[in-house]
């Protein structure tokens, strides 16, 4: 019988979990809240308790996780995580070891999502991909030769800390004009908060119900569908900041592929569009004729495969 899979995404909002057969078809899901102020032990007794609650827990052979934070896979502690402080070198693997079965894999939720990209939207078939996950944060995770890359300290990937303006503003990671900083969920819409203060009809406004602290991502995106020129800009400026990261990204490693996951990648051809536009005008010629730039089909569903996977 074909082996099958435990996948868990371990979020700061959420915990998903779900079994995974050989092939990525996701059997059966389930999860559960998370918060900021959550306590390691709990979390763990509440994965291990919905887990058992599978249909399939007796025939999984291995188990993966994801976790939002910096991560010591060999040993599985989850060293810290900027939005889980109270999980501070937590020994995830031994935890969680006692109560499910066979070995458990406890990676970063980026490399795990880039896993996952690998096999779902590249199926295997390229040597060296990169995943960047736009969302709140922007993360992201390298396929080298095959094989998920993690550098020295397990550190590789953080493709949101790359700085774009050396004289940019402050970053959560003490840094200054990191891309996150530009292309962030939350920094997007404080972009258009501060573009409407000038402004006072526009269709950002009238869909979010005219309160700029509703504003989204998914509403600049629906204003930018209807013409809105604000929104168009604000996309445009981000898919060009992100090119410009990515055409740096293409002539220092060199990838087949660019898979974009995350809510933000849900704004579609508005993104991808700027993107491959800057990469053409700024990347070596050869190395960027080559890399296909994609968002990703299964971005609901990267990370429990990619987790699960890991543990393959
Ligand atoms: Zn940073």
């Amino acid at each position: 019988m074909a082996k099958i899979y435990l996948g868990i995404d371990l979020g700061g909002t959420e915990v998903k979990l779900a079994v995974v057969d050989a092939y990525g078809n996701i059997l059966e899901h389930a999860s559960f809240q998370n918060s900021f102020n959550s306590v390691p032990e709990e979390v763990v007794a509440e994965i291990v308790r919905f887990s058992r609650n599978m249909k399939h827990f007796s025939e999984v052979s291995a188990t993966g996780v994801g976790v939002a934070g910096d991560i010591d896979q060999q040993k599985g502690v989850v060293r810290f995580s900027p939005n889980l402080p109270r999980w501070k070198n937590t020994p995830l693997k031994k935890l969680l070891e006692r109560e499910l079965p066979g070995i458990i894999s406890i990676d970063n939720d980026a490399n795990a999502a880039a896993w996952g990209a690998y096999w779902l939207d590249a199926k295997g078939k390229v040597r060296n991909l990169i995943c960047v996950t736009l969302g709140t944060g922007v993360g992201g995770g390298i396929i080298c030769d095959g094989k998920l890359y993690r550098g020295a300290t397990g550190t590789a990937g953080e493709i949101g800390h790359i700085p774009l303006n050396p004289d940019g503003p402050r970053c959560n990671c003490g840094s200054f004009g990191c891309i996150e900083r530009y292309v962030g969920a939350a920094h997007l819409s404080s972009q258009a908060k501060e573009l409407l203060k000038t402004r006072k009809h526009s269709k950002i406004l009238t869909l979010s119900g005219g309160d700029p602290d509703a504003i989204t991502p998914y509403i600049l995106a629906r204003a930018a569908e209807s013409n809105d020129t604000i929104a168009i800009n604000i996309w445009k400026t981000a898919g060009r900041q992100l090119g410009i990261v990515f055409a740096g990204i293409i002539n220092f490693f060199n990838p087949e592929m660019i898979v974009l996951a995350g809510g933000v990648s849900k704004a579609g051809k508005l993104i991808l569009d700027p993107i491959k536009e800057t990469v053409r005008e700024r990347a070596f010629e050869k190395p960027a004729s080559i890399c296909k730039i994609v968002i990703s089909k299964y971005t609901q569903k990267l990370g429990v495969v990619g987790a699960a996977f890991l543990s393959r």
